[in-house]
């Protein structure tokens, strides 16, 4: 093997090619939403999915398009081009109407000089046919164990069709039709592979960052992720003058629960209090997270509110937990919360001066007999 000369056949080079660029796509993608999510940009990662998806899988199909356009072997590449439109089709949850594909394939077709080739129809209606059928076969059978079966049934036949439009408008050898065909139906089963591969990678990675921001128990964000998003929202609050508030409760008198009913009625009392209080956030602001930063103490962080702005949605938290009957087997329980909450000021150097005036005032609510909130 030389700098001149490789003695890699070129379809072996073309499977690492195809693998590289699904490769680049996902680490670009992965980049793109991890800074995304430390932005706290509100998008969802599906949504950078899809639009990064098809951005990226079009500026690749033109690009590599441009190395061949207008010469008599400009079909070269199709195999990668029907790639990266099986990749939209299939692995991108794309929520667009179908007929928003045409502008793309007619932007393509005069790109590519074909517009006066009945041929070229031929091939960008099956095209679009391709993917809408593939589309539907994703959405009805990609949690089915056939799965797999269904993608290549729809991706073999439409392979061969859209290499037989391409047979007529450029009259290569029956042998290169075959082949071509041949290396899209390997090339589709690797993808498939592939990227199924990384999803599943990704699905993991995903679900270990939830165990490791969030409360088993409770299903709230746990003390790792309040002390991160404080940090961040508290530098953010003093940089962009904006106010933030907290608001922090403790059950009253919890350990009698667990000592007269025993733990899993006290996890059941936990379980139950955080539900209702995010609940009472979720339809105040979906912004608004809780998080359980003790045994049973709990925080709520407030961007953008000051005292007053958080005054009636506390209140309603407040009210909701009081209110709140859990049966058990043997009894209804009644529970009852202390309250603290205090926004930030600017004589807090750090988010514990902050945290520490939230804490002081829910101890004031206990010293003062319990159930009441203490704001200031
Ligand atoms: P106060 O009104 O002063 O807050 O009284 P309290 O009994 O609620 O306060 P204390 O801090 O003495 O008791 C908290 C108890 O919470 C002690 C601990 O056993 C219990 N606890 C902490 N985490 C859990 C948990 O995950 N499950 C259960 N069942 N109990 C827990
Ligand atoms: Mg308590
Ligand atoms: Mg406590």
């Amino acid at each position: 093997m030389t700098w001149s000369h490789w003695q890699v056949p070129p379809f072996v080079t073309s499977v690492f090619f195809v693998l590289g660029v699904f490769t680049l796509y996902w680490v670009s993608y992965n980049w793109i939403a991890s800074w995304a999510r430390t932005h706290r940009l509100r998008i969802a990662e599906e949504t950078i999915n899809t639009w990064y998806g098809i951005l990226y899988m079009v500026v690749f199909a033109f690009s590599i398009q441009t190395l061949v356009v207008g010469t008599h072997i400009s079909w070269q590449f199709m195999n990668f081009q029907l790639i990266a439109v099986i990749f939209c089709a299939y692995f991108l949850k794309i929520h667009m109407p179908v007929y928003s594909l045409f502008p793309i394939l007619l932007v393509y077709m005069v790109f590519n000089g074909s517009l006066v080739y009945w041929q070229s129809w031929g091939h960008a209606l099956t095209l679009m046919t391709f993917f809408i059928v593939l589309n539907q076969v994703r959405n009805r059978f990609y949690s089915k164990r056939y799965a797999a079966l269904m993608y290549m049934a729809v991706g073999i036949p439409f392979g061969g069709l859209l290499w037989l439009w391409m047979k007529l408008k450029f009259d290569f050898s029956w042998m290169t039709f075959w082949q071509e065909w041949l290396y899209l139906v390997i090339f589709e089963a690797l993808l498939y592979v592939y990227v199924s591969m990384l999803m599943h990678d990704t699905e993991l990675k995903l679900r270990l960052a939830k165990f490791a921001s969030h409360d088993a128990l409770t299903q709230t964000r746990n003390f790792a992720a309040y002390t991160e998003s404080v940090s961040y929202l508290f530098k953010e609050s003093q940089t962009s003058n904006r106010p933030m508030a907290m608001m922090m409760f403790d059950i009253d008198h919890f350990k009698h629960f667990n000592d007269t009913y025993g733990h899993a009625v006290g996890d059941e009392v936990l379980q139950q209090v955080a539900t209702t209080v995010q609940t009472v956030l979720a339809e105040n602001d979906p912004r608004l997270r809780l998080y359980r930063t003790g045994g049973e103490e709990f925080n709520v962080l407030f961007p953008g509110y000051d005292l007053e702005a958080t005054q009636r949605i506390v209140n309603q938290a407040f009210q909701a937990v009081n209110h709140m009957n859990i049966h058990t087997a043997k009894t209804v329980i009644h529970v009852s919360i202390s309250v603290g909450v205090s926004e930030i000021i600017d004589k807090d150097q750090s988010p514990l001066d902050f945290y520490n005036r939230v804490d002081h005032n829910l101890y004031q609510s206990k010293r003062n007999g319990r159930m009441q909130i203490t704001a200031g």
